[in-house]
């Protein structure tokens, strides 16, 4: 197997090249948004083809690199590292929609794209599972990986139903008269998973999981009203399809992402030994209970929008991502992050938008609008 990993210092990045070490993968190539220490690390080891950085790299990166690995930057060089000869499959696992262009690159060059990157598919999904071939778009993502397996790689049957699990995230039992005052430090303490701070926010806020169920209506051409979501403090289930027949199926697994990464990498194939092994009697029970969706605004706004279609998923991406930063600054309170990006999403609907679904630059066009709309809002001091 021989791949490129784009958003290779990342969490999911760093785990995936531990994986590729473990299933006996080549990387031809390795992308990032900024050079480091830690990309100059992993050339060494991997010694690609190419290394491309959306930020222009200073002399000292340049310098450091090892001979026969090729340097390249900006979104172009990303996209040649998408597109790098020799090459079976990409993960895509940069953040926000930095993924776009190289995952429809790579689909369009008949290359599998293992996707970590959910924004993705929550701003594009129609224009990305138009461009990709059966079985060519292998999430990454833990919840849709288990449905994936547990579909056997295609599409929701009429009359199933899937089900995605939610931790609750670090305030899950916080009263909800308190969120307004919660912290990042607090925010930050996942019960069950370790993810980057802005995946941490969004299962905090289910923002995560409202951008996992447009994710899984788009992948298993599933309608919204046979998605659904349950809280699972445990984590350990991840995914369940429901048959017309009451029958439900679920997918259990350690909570260690290693898995759904070598899955995704090995699909069709079983993946070996990867991650720990699930021990059922220690862990005793298992639980699950509604989501309130009172105190989770953010999952009913995310069905909302992803009905709408259109550049309202990449506004609401975009708008949220862009909140969740400012929160993670300081500079807002926790429960401020719903108010703004529901307050873009209603404002992009005054956007003038032509007939039929958005194209790329539209998608883009929407995404930069709805940052520059959050980031004047806090800036003009008009969020509450
Ligand atoms: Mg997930």
């Amino acid at each position: 197997m021989r791949l490129a990993v784009l958003g290779a210092t990342g969490s999911v990045g760093r785990q995936a090249l531990d994986v590729a070490g473990k299933i006996g993968a080549d990387v031809l190539a390795l992308g990032a948004r900024s050079a480091s220490d830690a990309l100059l690390r992993a050339a060494w080891t991997w010694r690609p083809r190419l290394v491309a950085v959306s930020e222009v790299p200073d002399r000292a990166f340049r310098d450091g690199l090892p001979p026969g690995s090729r340097l390249v930057s900006g979104a172009e060089g990303m996209l040649e590292a998408a597109l790098v000869p020799g090459a079976d499959t990409v993960l895509v696992a940069v953040t926000g929609t930095h993924g776009l262009r190289p995952t429809l690159a790579a689909l369009g060059a008949g290359r599998r794209v293992a996707l970590a990157n959910k924004e993705t598919l929550v701003a594009a999904g129609e224009l990305v599972m138009a461009a990709a071939q059966p079985g060519s778009v292998l999430p990454v993502d833990s919840e849709h990986a288990a449905l994936f397996h547990l579909l056997g790689g295609r599409g929701l049957e009429p009359g199933q139903k899937i089900w995605i699990t939610a931790s609750g995230g670090a305030l899950r039992d916080w009263p909800e008269a308190d969120l307004e005052r919660a912290r990042p430090q607090d925010v930050l303490r996942h019960p069950t998973w370790r993810m980057g701070a802005k995946i941490t926010v969004d299962s905090a806020t289910l923002m995560n999981k409202g951008l996992e169920v447009i994710e899984a209506h788009h992948l298993f051409r599933a309608p919204y009203d046979a998605i659904g979501v349950v809280i699972h403090p445990e984590s350990v289930v991840h995914g369940m399809v429901e048959g017309a027949d009451g029958s439900l199926r679920a997918e259990l697994g350690p909570t260690d992402m290693a898995l759904p990464i070598a899955r995704a990498l090995l699909w069709p194939k079983e993946a070996g030994p990867v991650a720990g092994a699930l021990d059922l009697a220690s862990l005793g029970q298992l639980t699950f209970r509604p989501v309130d969706e009172g105190r989770h605004p953010s999952l009913r706004l995310a069905y909302a929008v992803g009905r709408m279609g259109g550049i309202f998923p990449a506004v609401m991406s975009a708008a949220n991502e862009e909140a969740v930063h400012f929160f993670l600054d300081g500079r807002i309170a926790y429960t401020t992050i719903h108010r703004l990006t529901e307050a873009a999403v209603e404002r992009a609907g005054t956007l003038a938008t032509g007939r039929g679904g958005p194209d790329l630059d539209a998608i883009l066009g929407a995404d930069v609008w709805a940052r520059r709309h959050v980031r004047s809002a806090v800036e003009e001091g008009r969020c509450r």
